[in-house]
């Protein structure tokens, strides 16, 4: 058993690039592999696939992935086969003919991960392949579709059970999901007929997102703003309506950004283009309905924003979830108005589907995702309660509530001229048209009933519709306007709103704090384009090249041989030979180009095993320094050896650095070997360029390099 584990950390490092495994992993591993039936929750990005892909590496027999996401068993056996394991899947994408090709190769053993979609399981065709392969280990992904008390319930879940209990021998069975609550869990161990399962259960925390609630912002500014801030990093805007999702992506492209959308009224082949215009970074913002996410994998979305206010927690959690898979900093924004809650009530009012015991549940958790909005205390700690995690701290330090960075921003004057609209059209209005009067609007309506002789006709000409309406609603949030429960709701003026027109009382909205803008910084952005033309060649979307988490490793580490390379995190055998020479030769250019100084002792492991493997040659370096120590100039030495004078150089520092002796001082203008020290421990040894910038014209780069060196530093 021990072996197997040793095995599983092996392939961990191996395969897919990483020295330990994260929490939990090795926990769900070890129980899996022990034939013990396993319950996996863990986070969206906690690294739940990996649980079950490498116990499906190391047991004999074939391995069943059951899962609903049609679009994501393409992207996850992309991802197998990018790091070298051969998978495949079944689903209903694929022609007959295709898919009697997929199965014979399963039995012939070309392949033994399955993905699988439930509704598949219980054909001719798998019965088939069962007859003839062994089922080692089924893993259930998104088990908690099959709980009707979830908020995903799947009937086609239902048949996983019956169909394995009917294969000839009963494999291990792993059921994983990244949200359910006690109820769930039991449902999920229930209905698949888990046999004393083993649970492993992560917390729901997710450490690097941040999470933001904003009542009364202005909807439409806010995104635009935030968007345009944040241009050339990935983001999703959910939006409760089709209409939404079009008018806030149409505001995008109209300010020249690159956005894209995705609702369920689209056709199928727009859907799928611009949901991979997305996946291969062709668009940064996707504005979506609920419809969108499911099927995708994307590991680098920085941002979430929900225009609208999800269901309940769970809805919430899981699509806010999609940023920052990748385990860097992301943030998770929601943007609270009154009306979205009004809006759920009434979907839930009209689903005809719903006795009254799931419409009574479907109540409850809107009015506990609605209380989300309201909580003054930390707004992680009020979601993971939610989940039942226990011995949460009171607070994060990382939510609008525990920060407060949010400012407030004096809207009395734009309120004064709502409000005046709303008396001047003798509250008789809804929302609609008093948005319209006060943009100006030349609509039918507006003329006919004489509006624009209003003297509050445009006056807030320079917001767009939306905005104004995001600034009514507002105001009826905070209790300055109301509206009545007609069928054709009517907005009328409160007593407080009264104090506003007095100009007693001041109104705010909520402004996030301007947010430090952080310097893109270069090397990552070449990375990045590489990443693209590499991924774009092969079309596979860039993130299974390698993760921003990856590049970002690279940039701090300038990794420029096998080594180096592979110590990075998520760079495993495969991807280091398919990718690694132009990333690293990116690097090297990047590492010269900025003078930088990268840590040789890499270079030197590097040396010492070529120079192993090349029967104890003599290390280049030493080869350049004896030619130096000869000449005595790096012209003539380049020229001998047939290399850069550039690489000489290196070679000398480095030679020095390996215990040849060569006298540093030469190379030091005299005089200037103290003041150059003093500049290097003010501004530190990693860039060079600055170094130089603040020193006499005599001071080379070669200067500095020699007083690193002859200081150790
Ligand atoms: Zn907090």
């Amino acid at each position: 058993m021990n072996d197997m584990i040793e095995e599983a950390r092996s392939i961990l490092k191996k395969v897919y690039g990483y020295d330990a495994f994260k929490q939990g992993q090795e926990a769900a591993i070890t129980s899996i592999l022990r034939r013990q039936d396993t319950m996996v929750i863990m986070p969206t990005g906690g690294g739940k696939s990996i649980c079950y892909q490498i116990p499906a590496l190391l047991f004999e027999g074939v391995t069943m992935v059951i899962s609903p996401l049609i679009s994501l068993m393409k992207d996850q056996v992309d991802a197998l086969e990018s790091v070298g394991i051969p998978a495949t899947y079944i689903n209903s994408t694929l022609s007959h003919q295709e898919m009697n090709r997929r199965l014979e190769d399963v039995i012939t053993g070309k392949y033994n991960i399955i993905y699988i979609a439930p509704e598949r399981l219980e054909t001719e065709s798998i019965y088939r392949l069962v007859g003839q392969v062994q089922i080692a280990f089924v893993a259930v992904d998104e088990a908690h579709c099959v709980s009707q008390w979830g908020h995903d319930f799947r009937p086609s879940y239902m048949t996983i059970d019956r169909f394995i209990e009917g294969l000839a021998e009963r494999p291990v069975v792993a059921a994983l999901t990244a949200t359910a609550t006690e109820r769930v869990q039991q449902d999920m161990s229930q209905q698949l007929n888990l046999r004393n399962p083993e649970i492993i259960k992560n917390g729901y925390n997710r450490e690097n997102l941040t999470f933001t609630v904003l009542k009364g912002v202005n909807k439409h500014h806010f995104i635009v703003d935030y968007t345009m801030k944040h241009q050339g990093e990935a983001g999703i805007i959910y939006a409760g309506t089709r209409k939404d999702t079009e008018n806030i992506c149409k505001l995008l492209v109209k300010q020249g950004l690159r956005a894209g959308m995705y609702h369920g009224g689209m056709g199928a082949e727009d859907r799928k283009q611009n949901q991979e215009k997305f996946l291969y970074d062709d668009v940064d913002v996707m504005v979506a309905t609920n419809a969108f996410g499911m099927g995708i994998d994307k590991s680098n979305v920085r941002y979430v924003i929900h225009y609208n206010m999800p269901e309940n927690i769970e809805a919430y959690y899981q699509e806010a979830g999609r940023a920052g898979r990748d385990g860097l900093p992301s943030k998770c924004i929601l943007l609270f108005g009154a009306a979205d809650v009004q809006l759920r009530r009434y979907l839930i009012d009209q689903s005809e589907d719903l006795d009254e015991a799931r419409k009574h549940m479907k109540y409850e958790k809107l009015q506990q995702m609605t209380q989300y909005a309201h909580v003054t205390y930390c707004l992680r700690k009020y979601i993971l309660t939610y989940f039942g995690d226990e011995e949460i701290e009171d607070k994060c330090d990382n939510c609008s509530n525990c920060n407060g960075n949010i400012i407030k921003e004096d809207m009395t004057l734009e309120a004064q001229k709502i409000l005046s609209c709303v008396v001047r059209m003798k509250e008789r209005f809804g929302t609609k048209i008093i948005a319209e009067v006060l943009k100006g609007s030349k609509n039918k309506r507006v003329l006919q009933l004489g509006f624009d002789r209003l003297s509050t006709y445009g006056l807030l000409s320079e917001l767009t519709i939306g905005a104004v309406k995001d600034s009514i609603n507002l105001l009826i949030a905070e209790g300055y306007l109301r509206m009545t429960h007609d069928e054709f709701p009517i907005v009328k003026i409160t007593e407080r709103g009264v104090k506003i027109l007095k100009g007693i009382e001041q109104v705010y909205r909520n402004v996030i704090e301007e947010e430090e803008v952080q310097v893109k910084e270069e090397l990552f952005e070449q990375l990045r384009q590489l990443r693209r033309d590499m991924a774009s060649n092969e079309h596979i979307p860039p993130y299974l090249v390698f993760s921003d988490a990856s590049l970002r490793e690279m940039c701090k580490q300038y990794p420029t041989n096998e080594i180096a390379m592979l110590r990075v995190k998520g760079v495993g055998e495969a991807k280091y030979k398919k990718y690694g020479e132009p990333f690293m030769d990116r690097i090297k250019r990047y590492v010269e180009e900025h003078h930088i100084q990268v840590d040789t002792l890499d270079m030197h492991i590097h040396e010492k095993l070529a120079t192993k493997s090349k029967k104890q040659k003599e290390p280049s370096c030493f080869i350049s320094a004896k030619l130096f120590l000869e000449l005595q100039d790096f012209k003539e030495v380049a020229k001998e050896r047939s290399i850069q004078v550039r690489t000489v150089e290196n070679h000398i520092f480095e030679a020095y650095a390996q215990g040849f002796e060569i006298n540093m001082d030469q190379f030091i203008p005299d005089g200037y070997e103290e003041r150059i020290l003093e500049t290097i421990k003010e501004m530190g040894k990693e860039r060079l360029k600055p170094i130089k910038e603040v020193s006499d014209t005599c001071v080379t780069y070669n200067a500095i390099k020699a007083v690193i060196a002859k200081h150790d530093l």
